[in-house]
C-alpha cells in the first residue's frame, strides 16, 4: 500500500528520501509492479523528473537511462535484434508503455527474457550513492532488502556484440520454461545465460570461445525443476536451445 508519494526533481533530493529509515522508501518507476497489492505500507519516489532516460552511445558502449520504458528500448537505434525479441517477449505493448529498464530488471524472477539476455550482454549497473559499477550477475542476488536506499541510474551494455535468444514456452507469447541468451564479442568471449527458472536467469557460461556451450546449458539445468518442468526436461531444451543459438550465430561445430 503507498502511503506516501514524492516526485522530487534531483537525484540528490531523491537519494535523502530513499535513505529514510522510515516509512520503507523505495523508488517508483513504471510502477507496474510497486501498484500491486500489498500490504506493506511504503512511500515512493517517483523518477521520473530525474532525467534519467538517456540513452547515448560511447564507442563500443551503450549507456541506456534507468527509467527508459522498455517501448522506448524498442526503438532505439543499435540494440541487437535478440535483445528486441526478447523484450517483445517481456511484455505486451500496454506494459512496455510503462515498465521502465530498472525496474523489470529488479522485479524480474527467473522467468525474464530481458533479464536473461542483459545477463548475456554482461550488463553493468551503475548505482547511487557512491555511482558504484555493478555487474548484473552480482546485482541479481542483492536485490529486495539489499536495495534499499539504493538508486540504479544507468545501464550499459556493448554495442558490438553478437547475440541470440531462444525459448520454449507452453505458447508462443507465454514467458519461457526454458529461454538462452548467447552473447559473443569480438574477441570470442562468449556468455551464454539461461531463464526460465527460480528467482533469477543463470549464467552457464563465460569463457574465451565458444566450446562446451551445449553442455554448459545442460549441466546449469541438470536440478531445475518445479512445477511447471522437470530437470530432466529443463536440462535436455537448454543443451537444444544453446545449440540453436549457436547455429544462429553462425558457431555451430564449436559447441
Ligand atoms: C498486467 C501486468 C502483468 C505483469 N506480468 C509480469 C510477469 O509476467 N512477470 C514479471 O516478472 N513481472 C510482471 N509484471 C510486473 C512488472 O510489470 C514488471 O516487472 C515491470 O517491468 C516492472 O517495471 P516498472 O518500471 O514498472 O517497475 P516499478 O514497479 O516502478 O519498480 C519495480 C521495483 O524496482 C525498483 N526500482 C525501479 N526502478 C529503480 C531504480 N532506477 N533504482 C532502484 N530501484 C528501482 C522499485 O523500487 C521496485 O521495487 C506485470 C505487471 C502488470 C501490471
Amino acid at each position: 500500500m503507498i502511503i506516501e508519494y514524492h516526485r522530487p526533481q534531483s537525484v540528490d533530493e531523491a537519494l535523502v528520501l530513499l535513505a529514510r529509515a522510515e516509512p520503507v522508501t523505495l523508488p517508483l518507476a513504471g510502477g507496474s509492479a510497486l501498484n500491486r497489492p500489498s500490504p506493506d505500507p511504503v512511500a515512493v519516489v517517483d523518477l521520473q523528473a530525474l532525467g534519467l532516460d538517456g540513452l547515448e552511445r560511447r564507442g563500443h558502449l551503450l549507456a541506456l537511462g534507468a527509467t527508459l520504458t522498455l517501448e522506448r528500448l524498442l526503438h532505439a537505434d543499435d540494440l541487437p535484434p535478440a535483445l528486441l525479441r526478447a523484450i517483445r517477449h517481456e511484455a505486451t505493448y500496454n506494459l512496455r508503455q510503462v515498465a521502465s529498464l530498472a525496474g523489470t530488471i529488479l522485479a524480474a524472477d527467473g522467468r525474464s527474457p530481458f533479464t536473461t539476455a542483459m545477463l548475456a550482454l554482461d550488463a553493468q549497473m551503475t548505482l547511487l550513492p557512491g555511482e558504484e559499477q555493478l555487474a548484473l550477475g552480482d546485482l541479481l542476488p542483492l536485490r529486495g532488502e539489499r536495495m534499499r536506499g539504493r538508486l540504479v541510474t544507468q545501464v550499459t551494455i556493448p554495442a558490438n556484440v553478437r547475440l541470440s535468444y531462444a525459448y520454449v514456452a507452453r505458447t508462443p507469447a507465454d514467458l519461457p520454461l526454458v529461454c538462452a541468451a548467447l552473447a559473443q564479442w569480438p574477441s570470442g568471449r562468449t556468455r551464454l545465460a539461461l531463464g526460465g527458472y527460480a528467482s533469477a536467469p543463470c549464467l552457464a557460461l563465460d569463457g574465451p570461445e565458444a566450446s562446451g556451450v551445449e553442455a554448459a546449458a545442460s549441466s546449469a539445468y541438470a536440478h531445475a525443476a518445479d512445477e511447471w518442468a522437470s530437470a530432466e526436461y529443463r536440462s535436455q531444451a537448454a543443451g537444444v536451445l544453446a545449440r540453436r543459438c549457436l547455429q544462429d550465430l553462425n558457431l555451430e561445430g564449436s559447441g
